[in-house]
């Protein structure tokens, strides 16, 4: 059996000379594996097949064999619909978008239709060739998670369920999934030093009502504030998935994850990894 959709590459591997192994996120479908068997090759058969070959984060109309059984389906047409050239040319969007691609294809399950996410996806990386670059990118990292049930605890420290809108200090404990007040913090090892500004900001963007993919009344964010929350949910997700993210040095500078602790009031927005204390040095 045939399907088509719409779809958008996430991830590319060229296979053997002439073919190309995607993951593509669909409309309807949601991810597919799909091989592109001679979409490299320069024949007239490939380029008309495949449009000339299938890019990373191109968006197009495909069909391919849609048998639930097979790990692997067969693309058999993509026509591309939205090459997004913004995405080629300019550095950050670029990141963003591979960034999110990686997201995608290890928080949603393989065959589980998301249209409302491909639509907030879409627009996303139309938001890339306009100036709300790092709000839109934030909202979907925050919309992905929800979706996908990985949402972290924000609003209320994850220890003892205290509200934390007035806290003037804040943690983050990826092992915990959420927030922590600076009353619980000493006890729990792991945790990040984060900024309560931006974790305010992202409860903010959370409340926003969404439509047609879009996220109406977003604020401008600066790397200043988008990077501590970048820093804060990389870290939570790694710990979902045991594994670094390939694209996290994209999205920030890997200082960002490792300072040390910090004990002063915080006067940068930054997120901080703090130690694991030493096992040698445990009183006795
Ligand atoms: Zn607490």
């Amino acid at each position: 059996m045939l399907s088509s959709d719409h779809a958008i590459c996430i991830r590319l591997l060229d296979y053997s000379e002439t073919s190309q192994i995607l993951t593509i996120f669909t409309r309807n479908n949601g991810l597919i594996r799909v091989i592109a068997k001679g979409s490299h090759r320069a024949t007239k058969a490939g380029s008309s097949k495949f449009d000339g070959g299938v890019d990373l984060l191109d968006e197009g109309a495909c069909v391919f064999t849609d048998r639930l059984e097979k790990d692997l389906n067969i693309l058999t047409e993509w026509k591309v619909v939205d090459g997004r050239r913004w995405l080629r040319t300019t550095l950050r969007p670029l990141h963003l978008s591979l960034y999110l691609a990686e997201l995608i294809s290890d928080l949603i399950e393989v065959r589980d239709p998301q249209p409302e996410l491909y639509q907030r996806y879409a627009w996303t990386l139309d938001q890339f060739n306009t100036p709300a670059i790092e709000e839109a990118a934030i909202a979907l990292v925050i919309d992905l998670l929800q979706i996908s049930g990985y949402l972290p605890l924000l609003d209320r420290c994850v220890a003892c369920e205290r509200d934390i809108a007035r806290e003037k200090l804040l943690f983050f404990l990826p092992s915990r999934g959420g927030v922590v007040c600076s009353t619980c913090e000493g006890a729990l090892p792991g945790r990040m030093v984060v900024d309560p500004r931006p974790v305010a900001i992202a409860r903010m963007i959370l409340g926003l009502p969404r439509s047609a993919g879009a996220v109406n009344r977003l604020p401008r964010l600066t790397r200043a504030q988008s990077d501590p929350l970048h820093a804060m949910l990389i870290s939570h997700v790694q710990h979902l998935l045991s594994r670094s993210l390939n694209t996290r040095r994209y999205v920030m500078a890997p200082e960002r994850f490792t300072r040390p602790l910090n004990r002063q009031p915080i006067t940068t927005p930054q997120a901080t990894m703090v130690d694991a204390p030493d096992p040698t040095q445990v009183d006795q």
